[in-house]
């Protein structure tokens, strides 16, 4: 039996309310003895003068002796009583507290051991199993999509995924193992083992991936979730670690199995410690590149195959970092969007593209990506109108990208996000689609303006029927829904040509540059005519936008 089951707990703690009614309330047992000492020793001397008066060979006992000696019952009685009342009341509190300490100690939800206990117990059984020669290997699980799980099902199926994935982690750990599960979706494994059997534990991490991996069934759905595990080892009774650093090791390599594509086990290395160290450093440096402005737009450039002109730019963001150079958004947006920081780096940047397009042809639109934790926030819509207002930015020229794979967290939030921008003037694209897993359902009920074709299936459209396919057939579900499609990963003339066979898109890609910043694509737009003089307070900047839709055409790019 596993040592860190409620069982094994549970036992324990009726062990120790059993040794615990051996101690006894010695103040009220000594009263009773001294009322039994004192009830023999008057006892004697009463009882032979009752006897006496009644052989009418005496006067009857000393009424005072008497007396005590009565009294000496009652105290006998009552102090009897006291004392059982009083063990009994301590037996409770002590079964009571014992519980409690039980309740502290392990998880209620699966059973196992919280963090804190398995903290206190590990370099006790660390030690007496390296007494018997044996090592001990640290295992740290954690569900791949847990969130995910929960998210979608809700917090009773996630509750349930949680309770199946301990007692399959439960029944494949040897006896004598410890389990725990960390809060959240992560569980802690102590598992001894033959030090020269090192393969034994790759099998049962394996093990342990493939039972975790199989489906729930709760309510008639079925819950799937993977789940990434990194392991390191105790070396027997050379104790070089304490449990605290193991635990944290194993936790760093599975992480790395994480970042490897999870539903996988690797075993700590040192190496991996100044990659996490590296990773904290840009934690850390991203948070200070906010407050120092490092954070700044880039703009790539959109393009109406029809005409040939350029209809606007969708900003890109770059981090101009003083010690790593330029960081593109792939590095530091999911680190920002980890470590809570990503709405106020990503209004900053909108803040700041806002006053840059206000310079530009007013028929040139502004696309910014948003991250699925912005459309978690009900003030978004809001957020954003203010940005708006406060830059004097038409709400119809500005176009939110969100990614397909946002959808699926929560469909009902994001569809009343969309209408709330909508309602706004604001347009909404589904940025990198056929990358997730939206139904055509899901897509019908988004009142999404555009659908942006994944630049995976354009940059490979020469050569490869698949991606032909996949591009026809989004561009037959855009004529379908009603809905313009943009082409992005437009690279070089090949893939123009190709891509001209499906019909009028709007296109992005290296072909009509590389994404630049606001100064060169300022220049740019000098150079093609299409800037705006804007006052420098900008306090007119409406009626300069009203005379320049009237200005110039829009130059032909393609
Ligand atoms: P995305 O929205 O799909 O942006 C297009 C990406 O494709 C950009 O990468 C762009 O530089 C690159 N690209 C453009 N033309 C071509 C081409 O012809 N071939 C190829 N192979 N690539 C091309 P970038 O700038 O590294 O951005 C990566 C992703 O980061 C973006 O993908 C977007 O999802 C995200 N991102 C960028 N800025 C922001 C932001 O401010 N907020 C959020 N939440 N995400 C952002
Ligand atoms: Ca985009
Ligand atoms: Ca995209």
């Amino acid at each position: 039996m596993p040592v860190g089951t409620v069982d094994s707990l549970e036992s324990k703690a009726s062990q120790t309310a059993w040794a615990g009614s051996a101690e006894r309330d010695l103040l009220a047992l000594g009263t009773v003895v001294a009322a039994i000492i004192l009830f023999i020793g008057t006892g004697g001397s009463v009882l032979s003068g009752v006897f006496a008066q009644f052989a009418g060979t005496g006067m009857g006992p000393d009424r005072l002796l008497a007396c005590a000696f009565i009294l000496n019952i009652a105290l006998i009685i009552f102090g009897w009583r006291r004392y059982r009342d009083l063990n009994s009341e301590m037996q409770v509190r002590r079964i009571a507290e014992e519980q409690a300490r039980i309740l502290a100690e392990i998880d209620p939800l699966t059973g196992c051991l919280n963090r804190r206990s398995i903290g206190d117990v590990t370099d006790h059984f660390l030690a007496e199993i390296a007494l018997r020669g044996k090592a001990a290997a640290f295992v740290m699980l954690d569900l791949d999509n847990f969130k995910q799980v929960n998210d979608v099902n809700g917090h009773a199926a996630g509750d349930a995924l949680l309770c199946a994935s301990a007692n399959r982690i439960k029944q494949l750990l040897p006896s004598e193992s410890l389990l725990a599960r960390f809060g959240g979706d992560e569980f802690a494994c102590i598992i001894p083992f033959d030090p020269n059997q090192h393969e034994l534990i790759d099998r049962l991490c394996e093990e342990l991936i493939a039972a975790v991996g199989r489906p729930v069934v709760f309510r008639g759905a079925e819950l799937e979730t993977t789940v990434s595990a990194g392991v390191t080892r105790s070396d027997g009774l050379e104790v070089k670690h304490d449990a605290q650093t193991l635990l944290h090791m194993a936790d760093i390599a599975m992480y790395n199995a994480k970042k490897r594509g999870r539903n996988r086990h690797y075993w700590f290395e040192p190496s991996m410690e100044s990659e996490l160290r590296f990773r904290s450093e840009l934690e850390a440096g991203i948070r200070r590149g906010i407050t120092l402005d490092e954070f700044v737009p880039y703009y790539e450039k959109q393009i109406d195959l029809k005409t040939g002109e350029l209809v606007g730019f969708e900003m890109l963001a770059r981090w101009q970092s003083p010690t790593l150079g330029i960081v593109g958004p792939d590095i530091f947006i999911p680190i920002a969007e980890e470590i809570g920081v990503i709405a106020q780096l990503s209004e900053n940047l909108i803040r700041k593209a806002l006053t840059d397009a206000r310079s530009w042809n007013p028929r040139l639109t502004l696309s910014v990506n948003i991250s699925p934790i912005q459309l978690r926030d009900p003030w978004f819509a809001q957020k954003l109108l203010k940005l708006l207002v406060e830059a004097n930015f038409p709400a119809n020229r500005l176009d939110i990208e969100v990614t397909e794979n946002s959808l699926h967290d929560n469909v009902a939030m994001v569809r009343s996000m969309i209408t709330s921008l909508k309602n706004q003037g604001i347009s909404v694209s589904l940025d990198d689609f056929g990358t997730g897993y939206s139904s055509l359902s899901q897509l019908q009920s988004l009142p999404f303006d555009r659908i942006k074709i994944d630049r995976s299936f354009i940059t490979t459209l020469p050569g490869n029927r698949d991606s032909a396919t996949i591009v026809r057939s989004i561009t037959s579900l855009g004529q379908g829904l009603g809905l313009p499609i943009t082409a992005e990963g437009v690279e070089n003339e090949e893939i123009l040509r190709e891509l001209r066979q499906f019909g009028d898109f709007k296109a992005q890609g290296y072909l009509y540059g590389r994404p630049n910043s606001a100064s060169v694509t300022h220049a740019e737009l000098a150079q093609l005519n299409l800037l705006l003089e804007l006052p420098d307070d900008g306090s007119d900047a409406v009626e300069a936008v009203d005379e320049a839709v009237a200005a110039p055409d829009i130059a032909r790019i393609a």
